[in-house]
């Protein structure tokens, strides 16, 4: 497979992203190769975060930058402010994660702090969502309570400062400074992007990317979801990023 270069054009570490990209598309066309089941989404999704958080690891060898990262446990303004885009296959683990024991939370403290920020953002258009100033349904208590399953564009986030997280928070939607670690975001973008390109190919929608909280409470409703995604129904259509709102 060639990644081509209006996609690379998307990146900012062309040469970085390209084997990461090639990697995710050939790991999930290899997950769906011997069919559309729920066994092959739960692995496509783990194989992703299992590529995002090795080649994460990989470029902190690698960068060995004299300024650590300001990330750290309990640090949530990035939590408070971002609307997230994920895909199908993240958002049916997560949904997996929320209804089994080793859920951090039990299920309907979750459903209802989902039915709460969607009653708060309904009519918000994305780009002002930051200005609701409303956190992220899964931030509890400052921690993700989704984290072993958190979406992969969260785990790439970060900062080489607190004080320029909060000022940006605080000062939502005007823009402020945020340094940040480049690769740290691309690489997650990069799995994304393989991702998508297969679930497109293979016949199971993907080209847009999901809004978190909507597209969760699409496949917590029924676990049969996941069935009529895996048929090809567009049973995210109303989640999809561009049109939540
Ligand atoms: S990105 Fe900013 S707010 Fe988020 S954990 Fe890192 S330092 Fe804290
Ligand atoms: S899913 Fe977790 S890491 Fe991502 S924005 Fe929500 S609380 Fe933060």
């Amino acid at each position: 497979m060639v990644v081509d270069a209006d996609i690379l054009r998307h990146f900012a570490m062309p040469d970085l992203v390209r084997p990461i990209i090639e990697a995710e598309y050939s790991g999930v066309r290899e997950a769906l190769q011997h069919g559309k089941t729920r066994e092959a989404i739960i692995e496509i999704a783990e194989r992703a975060i299992t590529l995002t958080e090795a080649s994460l690891q990989r470029v902190t060898e690698l960068v060995q930058s004299d300024t650590p990262l300001a990330c750290r446990a309990g640090c949530s303004y990035c939590c408070r402010h971002l609307v997230v885009g994920t895909s199908a296959p993240e958002v049916f683990i997560i949904a997996l994660y929320l209804t089994s024991p080793h859920a951090a939370v039990p299920l309907p403290v979750i459903w209802q702090r989902l039915e709460e920020h969607v009653s708060k953002t309904r009519g918000v258009v994305n780009r002002d969502r930051g200005g609701v100033r409303m956190e992220c349904p899964f931030l509890i208590e400052h921690q993700c309570s989704i984290y072993p399953v958190r979406p992969l564009l969260c785990r790439g986030y970060n900062s080489y400062s607190i004080e320029e997280c909060r000022e940006h928070h605080d000062r939502y939607p005007e823009e402020t400074k945020v340094s940040k670690c480049v690769p740290y975001f691309e690489l997650p973008k990069a799995v994304d992007t393989g991702m998508r390109m297969a679930l497109v190919e293979l016949g199971l929608g993907g080209a847009a990317p999901l809004e978190l909280v909507a597209a969760v409470r699409i496949a917590l409703r029924t676990p049969e979801n996941m069935d009529r995604w895996l048929a090809g129904e567009p049973i995210f259509k109303v989640a999809e990023l561009s049109l939540v709102a």
